[in-house]
Parts: C-alpha cells; sequence; structure tokens
C-alpha cells in the first residue's frame, strides 16, 4: 500500500482530475499544495474548494524551486510533462506521477481495463462498463470520460471492476500502471501540435502494455498495421479484433482473434458468436469497438451471455450516431460529435442511403471531398449551417442537392420538408461547433430540442 500521509505532495493543474487527485490525496493524510497557472480570479470557486479542502494554493507562474522541494508531484493530463519545473524535479529525484498513476497505486487490489486510442475511447469505454455491469460486477466507469480516476481510489472496497478511458496525455504520466486488460483501438495522425511525429505518440499510446505481466492480457485492432506495431512490445498474450478476418502481413502472432461477421462477431477461440443488433451499435468502427470490448469482457471475466446481454442493452452515449426519434418513417440522428471529416466518413458507413446530411461550422481545413465521395448514391441532399457553409457547397456542387440552410433550425425545418418515410436525417457536421454553439455537446442538445419540438 501506498503511505501519503504527511507526504509533502504538489498537484500541478486543477481541471476535473487536478482537483479530484486533490481531494484523493487529502483524504489519504498528504500536505497538499496546488499549484495551476491561472490567476486567482479565473480560478474562481475552484481557488474556495482547495483551501476548503485544507491545501495550499499557489496561482500565476510556478515559484523556483517549489516542485522541487517536494515529496511527489500530480501532474493533471492537460499539464505537458516537459515543462522545465517538472524536469527539474524528476532531476532533482522527485516523483512526478500523472493523476491516474496515483490513482492507480491506490487501486491496486481491483482489476484494471485500460481502452486507448484515437478514435472510439468512450464508447469502447462506456460499453465494456456496460458489458462488466451486466455481468454483476459492481463497475467504475470513468477516466478521461466522466468521473476522474481519482474518484475510484477514494472507495476501493466499492469496485468489483475498473474501466477506464486513458488518453494518450494520460498514459505519459504513468509508471506502474497495470491494467488487467489494455485496448489500443487504432492510431490516426492527431494531436501533431503535442507530439513531435506520429511514432512518438504511438509510443505514448503504448505505455498502456508496459507494466503488463503474463497473467494479463492486451487488445489490439488487427486491422491496424500501426497498432499491432505496438503491440509487439506487449509482455501479455495479444488478442485482437478484425472487420475482415485476414491481419495485416507480418502480424505479431495473436493468442485470439475476433471477428466481424454480417448481424455480429464470433470469437473463434472460444468457440462464441455474438449478435450485433443494437442500434446504438451501428456501422462498422461500433464492430470494431463492440468486439473489443466483448475480448475485455470475457477475457475479464464476464460470462459470455452477459456480454451479448450487454451488447443488446447498452443505451449508447450522446451525440455519437444518438437516435433521437422516428417521425413519419423519418430517423432522426444526432452525430454532433463530428467535429472532422474523418468522422463524417465513419458515420456515413453506417447508412445505406436515403441521407439528408446537416454540417458546417467552424471548418477545420481538411477537404470536404472524402466526404462527398463517401456520400456518394447515399446522401440525396446537405443542409449547410454555420461559417464553412459556402465551402461545403463547392465541395457537393454536381454531386448532390445543397440547401443553404445557415442555422441549425432552418435546417431541420428544410430536412421535415424534404424527407420522405424510410429517410434519415443526420446532423454530422465535419466541423467544430464555436461560430454557432458552446461546444458539440450544445450543438447536438439544440439539435435533438428542435426534432422533438417537430
Ligand atoms: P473518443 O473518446 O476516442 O473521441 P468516441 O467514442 O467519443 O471516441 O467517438 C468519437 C468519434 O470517433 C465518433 O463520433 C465516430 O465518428 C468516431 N469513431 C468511434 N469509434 C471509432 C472507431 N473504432 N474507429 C474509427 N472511428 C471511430
Amino acid at each position: 500500500t501506498l503511505a501519503l500521509s504527511g507526504q509533502k505532495v504538489l498537484v500541478f493543474g486543477l481541471a476535473k482530475s487536478g482537483v479530484a487527485a486533490l481531494r484523493l490525496l487529502r483524504q489519504q493524510g498528504a500536505d497538499v499544495t496546488a499549484l495551476d497557472a491561472r490567476s486567482d480570479d479565473a480560478l474562481g470557486a475552484v481557488g474556495h474548494e482547495v483551501k476548503a479542502l485544507g491545501a495550499t494554493l499557489v496561482s500565476g507562474p510556478t515559484p523556483p524551486g517549489l516542485l522541487a522541494s517536494q515529496d511527489l508531484v500530480v501532474v493533471s493530463p492537460g499539464v505537458p510533462l516537459a515543462l522545465p519545473e517538472i524536469q527539474a524535479a524528476r532531476a532533482a529525484g522527485v516523483a512526478v506521477w500523472g493523476e491516474v498513476e496515483l490513482a492507480g497505486r491506490l487501486l491496486s487490489s481491483v482489476p484494471l481495463f485500460g481502452i486507448t486510442g484515437t478514435n472510439g475511447k468512450s464508447t469502447t469505454t462506456a460499453l465494456t462498463g456496460t458489458l462488466f455491469s451486466t455481468g454483476g460486477k459492481r463497475t467504475f466507469v470513468g477516466g478521461n470520460l466522466g468521473r476522474p480516476f481519482s474518484e475510484a481510489a477514494m472507495a476501493p472496497e466499492d469496485w468489483d471492476a475498473l474501466v477506464v478511458e486513458l488518453s494518450s496525455y494520460q498514459l505519459e504520466g504513468i509508471r506502474a500502471l497495470r491494467p488487467r486488460g489494455a485496448a489500443i483501438l487504432n492510431l490516426t495522425p492527431d494531436h501533431i501540435d503535442r507530439y513531435p511525429s506520429h511514432a512518438a505518440y504511438g509510443e505514448a499510446k503504448a505505455r498502456i502494455f508496459q507494466s503488463q505481466q503474463a497473467g494479463d492480457f492486451a487488445v489490439v485492432n488487427a486491422d491496424d498495421a500501426d497498432v499491432l506495431g505496438l503491440a509487439r512490445a506487449a509482455k501479455a498474450p495479444v488478442y485482437g479484433f478484425s472487420l475482415t478476418g485476414t491481419p495485416v502481413a507480418d502480424a505479431p502472432k495473436l493468442a485470439g482473434l475476433a471477428v466481424a461477421e454480417p448481424g455480429g462477431f464470433r470469437l473463434a477461440f472460444l468457440g462464441e458468436h455474438y449478435t450485433l443488433t443494437n442500434r446504438a451499435l451501428r456501422g462498422a468502427h461500433n464492430a470494431q469497438n463492440a468486439m473489443a470490448a466483448a475480448l475485455l469482457a470475457r477475457l475479464g471475466g464476464v460470462a459470455s451471455g452477459a456480454v451479448q446481454a450487454g451488447l443488446d442493452g447498452y443505451p449508447g452515449l450522446p451525440h455519437r450516431l444518438e437516435s433521437v426519434r422516428m417521425l413519419d418513417g423519418v430517423e432522426w440522428v444526432n452525430d454532433s460529435k463530428a467535429t472532422n471529416v474523418d468522422s463524417v466518413l465513419v458515420a456515413l458507413r453506417a447508412f445505406a442511403g436515403g441521407v439528408w446530411l446537416i454540417a458546417g461550422g467552424k471548418g477545420k481545413g481538411a477537404p470536404y471531398a472524402p466526404m462527398v465521395d463517401a456520400g456518394r448514391g447515399k446522401v440525396n441532399g446537405v443542409l449547410t449551417i454555420g461559417d464553412d457553409a459556402d465551402t461545403l457547397a463547392q465541395a457537393y456542387a454536381g454531386a448532390a442537392q445543397v440547401h443553404a440552410c445557415g442555422t441549425l433550425d432552418r435546417a431541420v425545418a428544410k430536412a421535415r420538408e424534404l424527407t420522405r418515410p424510410g429517410d434519415t436525417v443526420l446532423l454530422s457536421p465535419a466541423c467544430a461547433s464555436f461560430d454557432q454553439f458552446k461546444n458539440f455537446e450544445d450543438r447536438g442538445e439544440s439539435f435533438k430540442r428542435l426534432v422533438e419540438a417537430l
């Protein structure tokens, strides 16, 4: 067990997980200093909470020598480990852990299932949580999604299983974190702002395997050569999931493979077949997420019947291909989380045709041509909104009807006029929302309100 009582611990970064770590450290009796680059004013209520918890608040620039005088520094995922004061503290022999590492040390008696990847983390984490809960296990679901992992560590005895979404930033801060099951879903170019190269980004993700032992297991996307490459470093047996059933060339030896088939997937190494009829899990990408979740659950001790029941009962996450309403034979789908072109490609693959696409917003500069191509024969018309409407309209010229609507309320009203039974109205904007909404959640909630009001 980890003895923190009386230890001098500094929490760097006071966003949600930093504050959760602070609470945990105070519960453990540590002498806590909380540091955040924001001013007292900008911190607002957080500053008061820090003081109420009996910690010392240091706001603004980091005072020289503050970190190096601690026993332990706990870093929030938003704070880069490359900061000079963090490097200096490490050089001075101070332990530097991410918030996830801290929580994991206090939770070492509970099996941990960690999920990372560029896309699908939240869906796979929520679904895996559902599978474990359906299997009767008291399951904590959180991490990068929802509740900070430190909240689980406040009461380890409450949990039979921990299902945790891990971002690459969180993985940078782990040292000895040892997932019983660790999954990497995919690896596509992302976060080029924080990582010098694609390889460096991959290395951060691969840390999820680094402390695993022979009795643990890894789960990887067997259709993704980069992910399979990362699996070579795993010391635990590696299981794969595949849409094709033919792993890419030079694949490392797999202990077992989940393979998609029409209407579901099979875990041949267990002689099991699962059906996938839940609308919240439509699309090939969700078949991948479901296979990863099923592998984590089956290998993590959930019975096959509970896995099937969990796949059927999974409620879905809001704003991700979320079915909002059936009205006069038309399905209205909220995919507001699709803030880039890749996500729209993934969404379009989930539909056979008859799609009316509501798209636009604050564009990210990537060409729209791939989504125009992916929608040929499927997308009847595009209803544009927001700043990038003209660029979208140009991209779709000749490929589909374009209706310049400007705002979401007008797009919904127009779609109501245009649709016929069997059609789908899909809000999958390919753009950020900041030109017209607070965030993608706000955009999705607005859409749902408008659709409910029809
Ligand atoms: P994350 O937490 O990694 O952002 P989400 O589950 O919230 O992942 O999904 C975000 C978006 O990523 C979805 O709206 C969908 O467009 C896309 N997506 C989800 N799962 C996958 C997958 N397995 N492969 C590729 N893209 C995916």
